[in-house]
């Protein structure tokens, strides 16, 4: 049989014909299918904008809220973040924010239509969390980078707005810092009485160090500066530090050197990364290391847990270093325990003793209690206790004050003995 013959009886045959046919047509839905995906791969990669944001990014938990509070407002699948808040008086409430939950939202953006997907990886851990790894990606028309720049811009400012005025926490988490507990009203450093002059004086200095970046880089002096503040327990340490935070418009970073697990390098990486415009709060300082000692000796079941040690946080003290002006406060109720090494200038430049109520602190507070024309009694009282021969803490007065806050003024001078019977 010639080729001829042979092409001519498969042509006539029905058989091979449907075959052929529809394996034409299987061809030609494969070919349209891969078509169809390089067509959309095109679209998307010249039509279509993507950005994806990580939950590791900063702006992650701002573009959530955003999304929520300016985009998706009319999505009907919502995840809740409950949050606290402090009204005007103190009060603390709580608050239930609803955030776009698992899955796609399609949101409106300046006339243009933006896709959310919010994804998270059971498999995958965010390794300094411990949670599942997640991440937001917008999708939009176009080819312009600015509607993204917009909404991060959006998204950042009105994370702002909700801590404005306020006192952001920090605290370690892994190598990261997280803001911690809700935002605190600012205090105003007037409201914690030091004696005289000592508030002022370390303001003045914060303030003359932030503004003279310059000075240091001509001098290639590291931008830092350490404050240590020492004296009994209750006077005004801690307190005084979160006014100045308010009042410099920083955050507080706070720091537990005794903290299983801390390591020389860890702690090195957190100084390094410390969020911008925040007072690192190294607090009760001599505790980190005599603790140590006592849990060798006691030989707990944490023995050989990673801890840092002496040197390990001299050297990081040394080596904080930013282009931004780095505060690092130190408190302690025992001076003496300190090694020289860790307080001498270049680590600590200013040392405060914040010290037990002096008669000008006794008659200030008094007068901020009881009225501020009660000179007279604010004097009394002061010479009473002065008298007295016994040291007292402004947090044993503020106590006694709280205590006696509807008697009259003349019964919290005569009964003024009873601070210490009562502490
Ligand atoms: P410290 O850090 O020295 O141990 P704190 O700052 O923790 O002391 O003070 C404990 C409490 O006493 C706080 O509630 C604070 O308001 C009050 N207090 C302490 N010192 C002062 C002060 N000098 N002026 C006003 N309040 C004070």
């Amino acid at each position: 049989m010639t080729l001829t013959e042979l092409v001519s009886s498969l042509s006539t045959n029905p058989y091979f014909g449907a075959g052929f046919g529809l394996f034409g047509i299987g061809a030609s839905a494969a070919i349209l299918r891969k078509g169809l995906q390089g067509a959309l791969i095109l679209f998307r990669r010249h039509l279509m904008i993507t950005l994806e944001v990580p939950c590791r990014d900063k702006s992650y938990q701002w573009l959530l809220k955003w999304i929520t509070v300016r985009g998706a407002k009319k999505t009907q699948h919502l995840s809740v973040e409950t949050s606290f808040f402090q009204n005007d008086n103190g009060q603390v409430k709580t608050s239930y924010d609803f955030i776009p939950s698992i899955g796609k939202h399609l949101f409106q953006y300046k006339s243009n239509w933006i896709q959310v997907e919010r994804t998270r990886e059971q498999q995958t851990l965010d390794l300094h969390m411990g949670v599942p790894w997640e991440s937001v990606t917008l999708t939009a028309f176009g080819n312009n980078k600015q509607i993204y720049c917009d909404i991060l811009e959006e998204a950042r400012q009105l994370a702002l707005q909700e801590t404005e005025g306020k006192t952001l926490m920090y605290t370690a988490m892994g190598s990261e810092w997280r803001i911690f507990g809700h935002p605190r009203r600012r205090r105003p450093t007037s409201s914690v009485l030091l004696d005289r002059g000592i508030s002022e004086r370390i303001i003045s200095d914060c303030n003359d160090f932030i503004g003279n970046s310059l000075w240091y880089t001509h001098r290639g002096i590291p931008y830092r500066r350490g404050y240590l503040l020492y004296g009994p327990p209750g006077c005004g340490k801690s307190s005084f530090i979160t006014a100045l935070a308010g009042e410099l418009e920083y955050g507080i970073c706070l720091l537990n050197l005794s903290e299983r697990g801390l390591t020389d390098d860890r702690l090195n990486h957190l100084l390094n990364v410390a969020p911008e415009q925040s007072i690192i709060l190294l607090e009760d300082i001599d505790a980190a290391f005599v603790s140590r000692e006592s849990t060798l000796q006691q030989k707990s079941a944490y023995d050989g847990l990673n801890r840092i040690t002496f040197s390990g946080l001299l050297n990081c003290l040394d080596g904080v270093a930013s282009t931004e002006a780095r505060i690092v406060f130190m408190t302690t109720n025992y001076i003496d325990r300190l090694d020289p090494a860790l307080i001498r200038p270049g680590r600590i430049d200013v040392k405060e003793y914040i010290g037990y109520c002096t008669q000008y602190q006794l008659e200030e507070m008094f007068k901020k209690f009881f009225g501020e024309n009660k000179n007279t009694q604010a004097r009394e009282f002061s010479n009473k206790i002065c008298t007295s021969g016994q040291s007292v803490s402004p947090a044993q007065i503020q106590g006694y004050f709280m205590k006696h806050k509807s008697s009259s003024s003349e019964l919290v001078i005569s009964n003024c003995n009873s601070i210490w019977e009562t502490n």
